[in-house]
C-alpha cells in the first residue's frame, strides 16, 4: 500500500494535465487533477477550439462575397455577433463535460480547486484540504503577457476575453505581430471591424518562412487591414464616450473602441510554491525539465506551455502521455520535436514543417534546393478573388530529401497534416514526383513542382 493519498497528482486540467492523468490512470495509478477553473484548459476554453469557431463564422463573410459568381443570391444578409459567441460558449461547455467524463470514466479525482505546492510531496488545495502524492505534475500553462504601460491594465483586452465581448469594436488596434494578432486580425476583419495591427518590429510571425509572411501581409493589407511597424504604445487612455486614445511612439496617435494585446505568453508560475521546493526556473520565467519533462526535484514533473518548449496543443498531449507511459508502464519515452507542423489561421491560412529557406541555408551550408508554386485557387478565380496561395518545398540538395514545406491558401492547415508525414518520413522530392497527383485539387502542387 502507498503511504500518499495518490500515486500522481496534477496540477492543472488543460490539454497536457488531462492526458497525463488518463494515460497514468490507465496504467493503474491512482490519481487526482486540480483545475481553479475550468477543465479542458486554454485550448479548449479559451484558445484553440472557440478560436477556430469564430474562424469558421468569420470565413462565411468571404463565402457570401463569393458565392455571387457561383449563382447564388442571398438575401437580408446579417451577422449576428452574440449569436455566434453564445453557440461557441455552448460547444465549448459540451467539450468541457466531455473532458470532465473521460477523466471520471477513467477514475480520476477531480478537485475544483486552486493548488500550490506545499512541500515535499504535499500539495496544498484552496478549500483548505491538502493531498500527498508519490509524483507530481504541474501542467498549470501560460497566460497573456501584456506589457507595463499606462493604462494597458485598465482597459487592454487580451485573447482570452474575445470570447466573451458584448458587442464587435468598429475600431480595434491589435498590439503583436504573432498567432494570436493576425488570427484575430482576420476574424475581426471579416465581421467589419476597422483593424489595425502594431508590431513592436519590422516584421510578423517571426520563425516562419518569409515569404510566407510576405504574402500574409500583402493580403491582408489588400483586405484593408493596416500594419505599424516599429510602434509603440505610451499611453492609453479611456474617452468620455468609451473609446481608447492610444497614444503612440513610431506612428500616429489613435482611437480605437478595443485594444488587444497579443504580445505572447508567460508560464503560469506566480504563486505556485515553486520555490519552497527549490524548483528551478529559466527564461521568462518558464519551469526547467529534462527530456523526461523532470525538474531539479526528482518527483516532480511539468509539461506544456508552463515549460516553455513548444507552446502548442499537441506537443503538450505528447509530453503528458510520455511521463505517464514513463512512471506508470516502466517505458523510457522522451518527445521529439523534430518537424512539429504549425499553423496560423489567419486568412487565408499559414501552415508550416520543418526548415524555412532560410534556416535550411543556415545548417545546410546553403545547398538546398528551393521549389515554389505561385497559383490563384480554382474557386477564387471563379469568384473574382484576387488572392494567391504560394506553396514551397525546401530540399537537401545533396540528399534530394525534403527538409520544409511551407504553404499558405484555403486549407492549407488540413493538407499539412499528411504532407507532414512525409517530411517526417525524411522522403525525398524524387518521392513527391512521382506519386501522382490528385486532380484537381491545391494540394496536388505539391507533387507537380519542378
Ligand atoms: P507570439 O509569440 O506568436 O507573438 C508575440 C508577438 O508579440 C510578436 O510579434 C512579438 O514581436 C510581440 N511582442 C513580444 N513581446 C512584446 C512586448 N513586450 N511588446 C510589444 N510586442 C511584443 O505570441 P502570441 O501571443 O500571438 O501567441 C502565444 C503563443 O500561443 C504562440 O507562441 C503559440 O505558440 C501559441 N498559439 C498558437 C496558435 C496556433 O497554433 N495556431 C494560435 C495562438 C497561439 P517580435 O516578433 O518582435 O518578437
Amino acid at each position: 500500500m502507498s503511504s500518499y493519498d495518490y500515486d500522481f497528482f496534477v496540477i492543472g486540467a488543460g490539454s497536457g494535465g488531462v492526458r497525463a492523468a488518463r494515460i497514468a490512470a490507465s496504467h493503474g495509478a491512482k490519481v487526482g487533477i486540480a483545475e481553479e477553473y475550468r477543465v479542458g484548459g486554454t485550448c479548449v476554453i479559451r484558445g484553440c477550439v472557440p478560436k477556430k469557431l469564430l474562424v469558421y463564422g468569420a470565413h462565411f463573410a468571404e463565402d457570401l462575397e463569393d458565392c455571387v459568381r457561383f449563382g447564388w443570391d442571398v438575401e437580408g444578409k446579417a451577422f449576428d455577433w452574440a449569436k455566434l459567441r453564445d453557440s461557441v460558449a455552448h460547444e465549448v461547455d459540451r467539450l468541457e463535460g466531455l473532458y470532465r467524463d473521460t477523466l471520471g470514466n477513467n477514475d480520476v479525482t477531480v478537485h475544483d480547486c486552486r493548488a500550490t505546492l506545499a512541500g515535499g510531496h504535499e500539495v496544498a488545495l484552496s478549500d483548505g484540504t491538502s493531498v500527498t502524492a508519490k509524483y507530481i505534475l504541474i501542467a498549470v500553462g501560460a497566460r497573456p503577457h501584456v506589457p507595463d504601460i499606462e493604462g494597458c491594465a485598465e482597459h487592454a483586452i487580451v485573447s482570452n476575453d474575445v470570447f466573451k465581448l458584448d458587442a464587435l469594436p468598429k475600431r480595434i488596434a491589435i498590439a503583436g505581430g504573432g498567432y494570436i494578432a493576425n488570427e484575430f486580425a482576420g476574424i475581426f476583419h471579416q465581421f467589419g471591424s476597422k483593424v489595425t495591427i502594431v508590431q513592436r518590429s519590422d516584421t510578423i510571425l517571426r520563425g516562419y518562412d518569409e515569404q510566407m509572411r510576405d504574402r500574409l501581409m500583402q493580403i491582408s493589407m489588400t483586405k484593408g487591414i493596416d500594419f505599424k511597424f516599429n510602434s509603440h504604445f505610451k499611453k492609453v487612455e479611456k474617452q468620455e464616450d468609451g473609446s481608447l486614445h492610444l497614444t503612440m511612439d513610431g506612428c500616429e496617435d489613435m482611437e480605437v473602441d478595443a485594444l488587444l494585446f497579443a504580445t505572447g505568453r508567460l508560464p503560469n508560475i506566480e504563486g505556485l510554491g515553486l520555490d519552497k521546493l527549490g524548483i528551478e526556473t529559466g527564461e521568462r520565467g518558464a519551469i526547467k525539465v529534462d527530456e523526461y519533462s523532470r525538474t531539479n526535484v526528482d518527483h516532480i514533473y511539468a509539461v506544456g506551455d508552463v515549460t516553455d518548449r513548444i507552446q502548442l496543443t499537441p506537443v503538450a498531449i505528447r509530453e503528458g502521455h510520455a511521463v505517464a507511459d514513463n512512471l506508470f508502464d516502466g517505458q523510457d519515452r522522451t518527445v521529439d520535436y523534430e518537424c512539429v507542423p504549425s499553423a496560423v489561421f489567419s486568412h487565408p491560412p499559414i501552415a508550416s514543417v520543418g526548415m524555412t529557406e532560410s534556416e535550411a541555408r543556415n545548417k545546410l551550408g546553403g545547398s538546398i534546393k528551393v521549389y515554389t508554386s505561385d497559383f490563384r485557387a480554382m474557386k477564387n478565380v471563379l469568384a473574382g478573388r484576387n488572392e494567391r496561395s504560394l506553396y514551397k518545398i525546401v530540399t537537401d540538395a545533396n540528399t534530394d530529401r525534403v527538409v520544409g514545406i511551407h504553404m499558405i491558401g484555403p486549407e492549407a492547415p488540413e493538407i499539412m497534416q499528411a504532407a507532414a508525414v512525409a517530411v517526417k518520413a525524411g522522403l525525398k522530392k524524387a518521392d513527391f514526383d512521382n506519386t501522382v497527383a490528385l486532380h484537381p485539387t491545391m494540394s496536388e502542387e505539391l507533387v507537380l513542382m519542378r
